[in-house]
């Protein structure tokens, strides 16, 4: 059975998926697998930005959302005379079978099913399964340069797997893999504001409500990162040699840039 693996670590946010789905599919005509997608409005390939934290210290989180090939797929009970699973666990949505079948759009719920207005038809990810059967990769990860987004048998990507998170109901058996998603961060800056100078090695330690604990220390830039957080509420413990601690409680629920700290001189 095949799946998709994505790595978020790995992703340069370059768009070549999602450029590579419309090249293939767009104005291509691939029955009984997919007529042709029209040029505009449909992402069946689709990534989705989101960017975390406050100026200056920002990160952009890239995820592409397509088809999760689910093993209970919705779709296929609203029209399972339209909507099938082939052997290698792609769900395809028949041109001829589905036409005129609108409702089939609202099936979906992670939206991956497009309306096409012209051919009356809805449409989705197919996987590429008409490159799959001679041989080849879906297109959108056969642009991948970064190997970002795989493809293959779920036994090759066992490890990657037992790691992964899905995005969704479990339940539904989706059979796309997100691997690294970056989650929620704090970060700052700890300075001396009387050279007006950062400080280096200061330790910084984060402590969550459920007790874990977490340390690093401040950087060139005297700045310090705490990535892939759970929301929640967060002790944060600034020390460095020579000058006070400070301490600050930290609510968490989207990542947070908790901006400059001054310390002072003992
Ligand atoms: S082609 Fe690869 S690196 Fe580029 S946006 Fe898509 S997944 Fe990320
Ligand atoms: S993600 Fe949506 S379109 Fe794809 S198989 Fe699941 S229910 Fe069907």
């Amino acid at each position: 059975m095949k799946v998709f693996v994505f790595d978020a670590a790995k992703c340069n946010g370059c768009y070549g998926c999602q450029l590579a789905c419309k090249d293939e599919h767009a104005g291509n005509d691939w029955s009984p697998i997919a007529a042709p997608q029209p040029d505009t409005g449909h992402f069946w390939c689709k990534m989705v930005e989101k960017t975390h934290g406050q100026t200056p210290k920002v990160r952009i989180e890239y995820t592409p959302h397509f088809c999760n090939h689910c093993d209970n797929a919705p779709c296929i009970e609203a029209a399972p005379e339209a909507v099938y699973r082939r052997e290698d666990g792609l769900i395809i949505i028949d041109p001829e079978a589905a036409k005129g079948n609108r409702a089939l759009v609202d099936s979906c719920p992670y939206g991956a099913i497009y309306w096409n207005d012209e051919l009356e038809l809805p449409q989705k990810c197919t996987g590429c399964a008409h490159l799959v059967d001679e041989g080849m990769l879906p297109h959108c990860v056969d642009v991948c340069t970064t190997g970002a987004l795989r493809f293959g048998e779920e036994e090759e990507f066992a490890r990657e797997i037992a790691e992964a998170e899905v995005m969704g109901d479990p339940k539904l058996g989706p059979r796309v893999y997100y691997l690294n998603r970056p989650k929620l961060f704090i970060s700052g800056e700890v300075w001396d504001p009387v050279p007006n100078d950062i400080i280096e090695n200061a330790t910084v330690t984060l402590t969550s409500s459920t007790g874990a604990v977490m340390s690093t220390q401040t950087d060139f830039l005297g700045d310090f990162w705490f990535r892939r957080l759970e929301p929640g509420r967060y002790t944060l413990d600034i020390k460095a040699e020579g000058y006070k601690p400070v301490t600050q409680t930290v609510e968490l629920e989207d990542s947070l840039n908790v901006g400059d700290y001054p310390l002072e001189k003992l």
